[in-house]
């Protein structure tokens, strides 16, 4: 027995683990369900796209999207200690405090983000006297087309913006990442390592949940699958914590009888407790890029894992940006061609996380219904148009190699279908298990799963409105203050 238990080695479960374990009186039990991995790929800043479908990856795909190409989308997540955080692209941004308003509308101001904003800087702060905390890089020396970029966003008379990870609210800026001179900076490498070693923290990798003991108001234990494929149950005397993430938080309560009833009982689930909101107000960051042959090869085709720079803006008649756009060196093993991407900062379209059936070894069911809002698409349209902009600016066409050809047509129905055709996931699905005081909240503000007195769930599920940036910033930020409340109960 265990004081806490917690599901998920990510990014919130690290944080936690670390957290919590500070404490030499309190013991902690984390279980992934991923292994502990040194690969080069996830340690070279460079290779997290060569993750994707590997065996650290979940490799779930969505369900067909038809209103875009009509098909299934993949959808990458981190199956290993450090969960999606050792196979992102590192871009750390706290986002605008915009969707922190609506945070605080479900919630309460206590996630306002003035009552936030404490816990981003603690996440900025780097390591603690334990060496607990993470590394980040301010990219300031930037790779050349990342250069243009800002060059380019200045000539159509976009500001600079020297903080973007903590002001992004409009401009141009370079980003700031997770990674140091010596690779990846994920939730395993700045949380768990510094604090692996203590006496009270067990770590458990390879060891998958796959359901909750459930009596009354109370969670008796959760069932897992260990290392040696043996059926355990670990049980904790203070806090069952889920961090299992978007999909596996909101699949876990699932399995578990906790959500709403009628699924539940079509497949023959007994309800636990009817939670109607589980899986519900699924959404993620949808984007679509364009390619550009280059004149020239990369110059430093290892400087970059994704982007150096972004920019944020708004279409016409938003004075709030609404758009996020950036410009990839390096698309796949291509060093002659360069992409401009636009992604949604605040899209509207909402889906369903559901089950595929009570296995827990079947996936389930994801339909983030993309392109649900017709604003949605009338923003990435517009992100189009700048993209056809940046495209004509000086500093642009010194990269091109064809300067003078335009890049896309100016007619909206055709960029509708070129959106329809090529937009995809910006890898920051959230919203699963909402946080809220209504009836389809998931967990209460506390972030205890509504009608159960020791579980709560603590991860990007919780978040109610993306916020405009990446979504590991607010997860680090959410896991920092839920450690908080953990501890003052
Ligand atoms: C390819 C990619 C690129 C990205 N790029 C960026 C970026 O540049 N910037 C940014 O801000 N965000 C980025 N993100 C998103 C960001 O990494 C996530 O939002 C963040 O990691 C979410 O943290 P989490 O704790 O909710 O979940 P995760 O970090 O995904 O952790 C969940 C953990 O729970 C484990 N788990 C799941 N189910 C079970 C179970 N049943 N039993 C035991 N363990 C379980 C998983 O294996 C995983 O380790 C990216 C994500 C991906 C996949």
């Amino acid at each position: 027995m265990h004081d806490y238990v917690i599901v998920g080695a990510g990014a919130a479960g690290c944080v936690l683990a670390a957290r919590l374990s500070a404490d030499p009186a309190v013991s902690v039990l984390l279980l992934e369900a991923g292994p502990h991995t040194d690969d080069e790929r996830v340690r070279d800043p460079n290779r997290w796209a060569e993750l994707a479908g590997s065996r650290y990856d979940w490799a779930y795909w969505t369900e067909p999207q038809h209103r875009l190409s009509g098909q299934p989308m993949q959808w990458p997540r981190g199956r290993m200690i450090g969960g999606s955080t050792a196979m992102n692209a590192m871009v750390y941004l706290r986002g605008m405090p915009g969707p922190y308003g609506y945070w605080a509308q479900m919630a309460g101001d206590d996630w306002a983000y003035p009552a936030l904003r404490p816990f981003f800087e603690l996440v900025e702060a780097g390591p603690d006297h334990d060496g607990v905390g993470l590394r980040m890089t301010r990219r300031d020396d930037s790779h050349p087309w990342c250069e243009a970029f800002v060059a380019a966003a200045k000539e159509l008379g976009f500001g600079f913006n020297a903080d973007l990870d903590r002001n992004g609210s409009a401009g141009v800026g370079y980003y700031t990442v997770t990674r140091t001179e010596d690779g990846r900076q994920g939730a395993a490498d700045g949380y768990l390592a510094p604090a692996a070693s203590r006496p009270n923290l067990t770590i458990a990798p390879q060891s998958c949940a796959r359901s909750l003991d459930v009596a009354g108001d109370h969670a008796t234990g959760v069932r897992y699958i260990s290392a040696d494929g043996v059926e355990r149950t670990a049980r904790a005397s203070r806090e069952l914590i889920i961090a299992a993430g978007v999909i596996g938080s909101a699949h876990l309560l699932l399995l578990s009888g906790i959500g709403p009833a009628q699924t539940l009982r079509r497949h023959g689930i007994p309800v636990r407790i009817d939670l109607p909101g589980v899986g519900r107000n699924l959404h993620d960051h949808l984007a679509v890029s364009v390619r550009f042959p280059s004149a020239n090869p990369d110059p430093v085709r290892t400087g970059s894992g994704l982007a150096d720079a972004g920019l944020f803006a708004g279409s016409a008649g938003h004075d709030e940006s609404d758009m996020h756009l950036w410009l990839a060196p390096t698309p796949g093993a291509d060093d002659e061609s360069f992409t401009v991407a636009v992604g949604i900062t605040r899209p509207l379209s909402r889906g369903l996380l559901t089950l595929a059936s009570r296995d827990a070894g079947d996936a389930p069911l994801l339909q983030p219904s993309y392109l649900a809002s017709d604003k949605d698409l009338g923003i990435l349209v517009a992100g189009l148009r700048l993209i056809t902009e940046i495209a004509g600016t000086h500093a642009i066409q010194a990269l091109r190699k064809d300067p003078q050809a335009r890049a896309l047509s100016s007619d909206t129905r055709s960029l509708e279908r070129f959106v329809r055709a090529n937009a995809s996931t910006q890898f920051h699905p959230v919203g699963t298990c909402r946080m809220g005081c209504d009836e389809l909240a998931v967990v209460d503000p506390e972030l205890r799963v509504r009608g159960l007195e020791n579980v709560r769930v603590v991860d990007a599920s919780v978040i109610p409105s993306i916020t405009t940036g990446g979504t590991q910033g607010p997860t680090y930020a959410i896991a920092e203050k839920a450690a908080v409340l953990i501890g003052k109960t």
